[in-house]
C-alpha cells in the first residue's frame, strides 16, 4: 500500500510541520499533553475499520471479538485507576461525555447549576450557545471578587433558591481544588445529582495528588487527553448501578453510533501507563512546575507592571496570569509568548473588563513540559523566560514595542530548552515521513 507521503503529500507535509512545531516550541496550553508513542500506534491502527455498536459481549455487529478485548481492558483499567464501579469509555470527547451524562439524568427544561464560563467553567456546564445552555435552565455560581475562590456558601444559597436537578463541579480555568464532600452535602440538601467534570485534573487524581471526586459524586466525567496524557476522548464513571444503566443508554444509542475502537485502544494503553511506574513522578513534576511558575510570576518585577497570578498561586497543573492592571492584554500576551516559541492561551479572568476575544488573562499549564521531562531547574528557566517577556512588553507600554534584543535572547533560551528535552526523538514512529 502506498505511503501517505505519496497518496497525500499535502496532509503529510502538514503532519510533519506539526511534529516539528511540537518538537521545537514549548507547549504550555494547560489542556494539552503529549500522548506516548504506544497511544499513537493504537490510534493509528486497523481498529479504525471496525464497527462495534453496542458494548462488549452485546454488539450489533459481527467480528467484534478483538475489539471486545480492547474495550474490556479499557473499562477494567479505568475502573481500577479511579476506584469506580462502572465506566463507559465510548464518549468521543469530553463534551460528548458531558452531553451523555445530562441526557441520562435530566429532561430538557430542568435546572442545572454550574460554574460560570467567565469564572473558569466549561462550555458544557451551561454556556448560552452550548447544548447545555440551550436545553437546560441554567443558573451559575462564580468565584468571589476578593479571593477569586469558589464560594460554597454562595453555591448553597443558589441551590436552595433555584432547586437544580444537577450541580456541576469542575472547571477549565481554576487554579485550586474544590471541596467535593461539601458539594455533595449541598446536592443532597436540595435533592440534586452531583456531577463532577474532572477533565483537567484527572491525571493528578489518578496519581493520588488531588482529592478524588469519585467517592462523592453521583457521576464523574473526564477527558483522556489532558493531565491524563492519553488520546483525545472522554470517559464516564459512577458507582451507582442505576445511573450506570442510564449512562450506557445515553451514550449508545442515545448520543453516538459506532464507538471509536482505535481511540478506545489508545485509552486502554493510557490507563495502563497512568497506573504504572513513572506516572506519579511525572504528575509531581507537573505540580512542581506549576508552583514554580506561580512563584516567579508573583515576583516584584511583575507586580510593578500590574501583573500577578489569580489566587496568588496554584494547587494544580496551571496558573492564571492576571493582566487586568497591566498595559498588556491577554491577546498581546499570547502573541508575545508565541513570538518567542512558547504556546499558551489567553483566557478571560473573572470580572474581566476586556472583551472575551481580547481578555485580561493567560492560562499557562505544566503537563506537556512535564511529559517532555522538565525538572525543577527547567521549569524555573521557562518561568523566568515568561516573566522577562511579560515585564519587557508591559514596560514598553500599550503602543510601544518590546526590546528586540531581549526577545531574541529569550527565543534562544526557549530553543535551548527544547533541544535539552527532545520530544518524539524517533521521528518515523509518529511523523508522516
Ligand atoms: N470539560 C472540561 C472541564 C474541559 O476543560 C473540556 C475541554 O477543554 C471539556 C470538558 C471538553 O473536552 P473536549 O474538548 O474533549 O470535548
Amino acid at each position: 500500500d502506498a505511503d501517505i507521503a505519496d497518496v497525500d503529500p499535502e496532509v503529510a507535509a502538514a503532519i510533519d510541520a506539526e511534529l516539528d512545531r511540537q518538537q521545537s516550541t514549548l507547549e504550555m496550553i494547560a489542556s494539552e499533553n503529549f500522548a506516548p508513542v504506544a497511544v499513537l500506534q493504537a490510534q493509528g491502527s486497523v481498529l479504525t475499520n471496525k464497527y462495534a455498536e453496542g458494548y462488549p459481549g452485546r454488539r450489533y455487529y459481527g467480528g467484534c471479538e478483538h475489539v471486545d478485548v480492547v474495550e474490556t481492558l479499557a473499562i477494567d483499567r479505568v475502573k481500577d485507576l479511579f476506584g469506580a464501579g462502572f465506566a463507559n469509555v465510548q464518549p468521543h470527547s469530553g463534551a460528548q461525555a458531558n452531553a451523555a451524562v445530562m441526557h441520562a439524568l435530566l429532561t430538557p427544561g430542568d435546572t442545572i447549576l454550574g460554574l460560570d464560563l467567565a469564572h473558569g467553567g466549561h462550555l458544557t456546564h451551561g454556556m448560552r450557545l452550548n447544548f447545555s445552555g440551550k436545553l437546560y435552565n441554567v443558573t451559575a455560581y462564580g468565584v468571589r471578587e476578593d479571593t477569586h475562590l469558589v464560594d460554597l456558601d454562595q453555591v448553597a444559597e443558589l441551590a436552595r433558591e433555584h432547586r437544580p436537578k444537577m450541580i456541576i463541579a469542575g472547571w477549565s480555568a481554576y487554579p485550586r481544588q474544590l471541596d467535593f464532600a461539601r458539594f455533595r452535602e449541598i446536592a443532597d440538601e436540595v435533592g440534586a445529582y452531583l456531577f463532577v467534570d474532572m477533565a483537567h485534573f484527572a491525571g493528578l487524581v489518578a496519581a493520588g495528588l488531588h482529592p478524588s471526586p469519585v467517592p462523592h459524586a453521583h457521576v464523574v466525567t473526564s477527558t483522556t487527553h489532558k493531565t491524563l496524557g492519553g488520546p483525545r476522548g472522554g470517559v464516564i464513571l459512577t458507582n451507582d448501578a442505576d445511573i450506570a444503566k442510564k449512562v450506557n443508554s445515553a451514550v449508545f444509542p442515545g448520543q453516538q453510533g459506532g464507538p471509536l475502537e482505535h481511540v478506545i485502544a489508545g485509552k486502554a494503553v493510557a490507563f495502563k501507563v497512568a497506573a504504572g511506574e513513572g506516572f506519579r513522578e511525572r504528575q509531581e513534576r507537573t505540580l512542581e512546575g506549576a508552583r514554580l511558575l506561580a512563584e516567579r510570576l508573583t515576583g516584584p518585577d511583575l507586580a510593578e507592571q500590574g501583573i500577578t497570578v489569580l489566587t496568588g498561586g496554584t494547587d494544580v497543573h496551571l496558573v492564571l496570569v492576571d493582566l487586568r492592571d497591566s498595559t498588556l492584554d491577554g491577546r498581546q500576551g499570547e502573541d508575545l509568548l508565541h513570538s518567542i516559541g512558547i504556546t499558551v492561551n489567553r483566557n478571560a479572568v473573572p470580572f474581566d473588563p476586556r472583551p472575551p476575544m481580547v481578555s485580561s488573562g493567560l492560562r499557562i499549564g505544566a503537563p506537556a513540559l512535564a511529559t517532555r521531562g522538565f525538572d525543577a531547574d527547567a521549569f524555573r528557566e521557562v518561568a523566568d523566560i515568561i516573566a522577562t517577556a511579560l515585564v519587557t512588553a508591559s514596560a514598553a507600554g500599550a503602543d510601544g514595542t518590546p526590546d528586540a534584543t531581549v526577545l531574541s535572547t529569550l527565543r534562544e533560551r526557549v530553543a535551548a530548552l527544547a533541544a535539552r528535552f527532545p520530544l518524539y526523538p524517533t521521528v518515523e514512529q509518529v511523523g508522516a515521513t
